[in-house]
C-alpha cells in the first residue's frame, strides 16, 4: 500500500466531473486500498479520487469516531460510481473540513439523510440510507466527484472571511501533518 500526497485547493483536477469506473481491475482495487491508507494517515473521515489527483467517481469514507455512541458504526466503506437517488429530511448546518483545504472549516447546510446506490470495493451493487455524519460526509464526497467543494456553498462573506487562508493554501504555504503534492 501506498499513502498518495493529496493535491490541494486550486488544483484543476478538483473543478473537473469524475470519470465513471467501468471496469474493476487488480489496478483499481490496489488504488481503494491506497486511499484508504491515505485517508487513515490524514486523519481524514473521507478522500475522494480527485483529492489524489484521480478523476475518477471513487470515494472512501470511515465516519465512525464522529458517530454518537448509539449509533450503528459500518466501518470502512468504498463508493464506486455513486448515485444520490434521494435527499430528504430537514436541512441542517454543520461544521465541514476537507484535507484539501487545510484547516479551514464552515458551516455547510444540507439535508439530513440520503439515499445513495453504489458499488463497493467487490464492485458489487449497494443501496444505503444514510442520516447524520455518515449522510453529511458522503455529500461531501460525492460534490468532489462533480468538482464542488464545500467552500463552494459559503456566502460572499463568509468566503472572505477565509481568503487569506486560501491564498495560503494555494500558493503551497500551508504547513499540513501529510503529504501534499507540491505545487507544478
Ligand atoms: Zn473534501
Amino acid at each position: 500500500m501506498a499513502i498518495l500526497p493529496i493535491v490541494t485547493y486550486n488544483d484543476p483536477v478538483l473543478r473537473k466531473k469524475g470519470e465513471h469506473v467501468e471496469e474493476f481491475t487488480d489496478e483499481t482495487r490496489q488504488f481503494v486500498a491506497d486511499m484508504f491508507e491515505t485517508m487513515y494517515n490524514s486523519e481524514g473521515v473521507g478522500l475522494a479520487a480527485p483529492q489524489v489527483g484521480v478523476s475518477l467517481r471513487i470515494f472512501v469514507l470511515d465516519a465512525d469516531n464522529m458517530m454518537d455512541e448509539e449509533d450503528e458504526k459500518p466501518g470502512p466503506m468504498a463508493f464506486v460510481n455513486p448515485e444520490i437517488i434521494e435527499k430528504k429530511g430537514m436541512k441542517i448546518p454543520m461544521d465541514e473540513g476537507c484535507l484539501s483545504i487545510p484547516e479551514v472549516t464552515d458551516k455547510v447546510v444540507r439535508p439530513e439523510t440520503v439515499v445513495v446506490k453504489y458499488k463497493d470495493e467487490n464492485f458489487e451493487d449497494q443501496e444505503i440510507e444514510a442520516s447524520g455524519w455518515l449522510a453529511r460526509v458522503i455529500q461531501h464526497e460525492y460534490d468532489h466527484l462533480d468538482g464542488v467543494l464545500f467552500i463552494d456553498y459559503l456566502s460572499v462573506f463568509r468566503k472572505r472571511m477565509h481568503k487569506a487562508d486560501l491564498k495560503e493554501i494555494e500558493n503551497g504555504e500551508r504547513e499540513t501533518r501529510y503529504p501534499i503534492k507540491p505545487k507544478d
